[in-house]
């Protein structure tokens, strides 16, 4: 929902369907109808406004695919309040060669955690209560506990402290603060307390502490930034990257006009020179815009 508010713009009356690529456990509550609370109420009127394409990352275990293949099982007990955030024909299954590059990539290995979860099958009140409601929402499925849709963790504290480490302690993951953390964790699991141990976790972290102190350092010196006022006289550049390889380039120059939104896309490889990067300036903002006030970059 976030990445569909950021690229509102680009996404709202695009020509053509787009496609949402996601991991997230809770995916099942997308369309097995029920009941909306509040917040997936604003979500289904949110989602009426994009012509999308929802399409699954399967993990390494069956897991995912398991909760998705639940829809047979949808309970077709009448009640119409009962509705189906997305429909039928948005939703699509795929696990091609590209985005199995995705999926190597992981940084945990599910299955792991998945079977050590198994042998460490101890439950507390809390989700033994959950699934004895039989109300949908927790569940049990081969010997793993499921709680809205996330993987409950057994209060072991060496499982917890793997997944707490595996969200935190990799570079690709650089250190994440507290509440994206927590973000990322709750997306495959639930255990009691999660908040509580991410943000022990992230206090306890040398490394991130030590950043803590510089970055108050250097807060003083920050200024919110201007409100741009013309066309291309406030442009911001970023590299996404690195992608999957594309004839030969893997990165993307990302070129935005933060007064329209107007985005301006260059492919490009990650090991580009300075000199590269003067030429897609050149090329892509100068001979079209000229030269802008402030140039925005990371
Ligand atoms: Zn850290």
């Amino acid at each position: 929902m976030e990445a569909l508010a950021r690229w509102r713009q680009y996404l709202l009356d695009a020509a053509e369907t787009f496609e949402i690529w996601t991991d997230h456990e809770n995916l099942k509550y997308f369309w097995e109808p029920h009941k909306l609370n509040g917040r997936q109420a604003r979500w289904y009127l949110k989602l009426q406004d994009y012509d999308f394409i929802l399409r699954h990352i399967l993990g390494k275990t069956n897991t995912k695919a398991d909760i998705l293949s639940r829809k047979d099982q949808v309970n077709t007990k009448e009640d119409n309040k009962d509705v189906q955030l997305l429909k039928d024909e948005m939703w699509t299954r795929k696990n091609t060669s590209k985005i199995k590059i995705f999926d190597e990539k992981r940084r945990v290995d599910e299955s792991d955690i998945i079977k050590k979860i198994r042998k460490n099958n101890t439950r507390e009140k809390e989700i033994v209560q959950a699934i004895k409601k039989k109300d949908g929402l927790a569940w049990e499925e081969d010997k793993v506990a499921y709680m809205e849709g996330r993987v409950y963790i057994p209060n072991n504290k060496d499982l917890k402290e793997e997944i707490l480490r595996e969200h935190h302690d990799p570079a690709d993951v650089r250190h994440l603060g507290q509440h994206r953390m927590q973000e990322l964790i709750k997306r495959t699991y639930w255990w009691q307390g999660l908040k509580e141990d991410v943000k022990k976790y992230v206090q306890g972290c040398v490394k991130c502490q030590q950043n803590k102190v510089q970055h108050q350092r250097k807060a003083g010196e920050l200024h919110p930034l201007e409100i741009p006022e013309g066309l291309w006289q406030d442009i911001s550049i970023d590299m996404i990257g690195p992608l999957p390889s594309s004839n030969g380039m893997d990165a993307i120059v990302v070129i935005v006009d933060r007064f329209t939104k107007m985005i301006r896309l260059k492919a490009t490889t990650t090991n580009i020179s300075s000199e590269g990067i003067a030429k897609v300036y050149r090329d892509e903002i100068w001979k079209i815009h000229r030269v802008p006030k402030t140039i925005l970059s990371d």
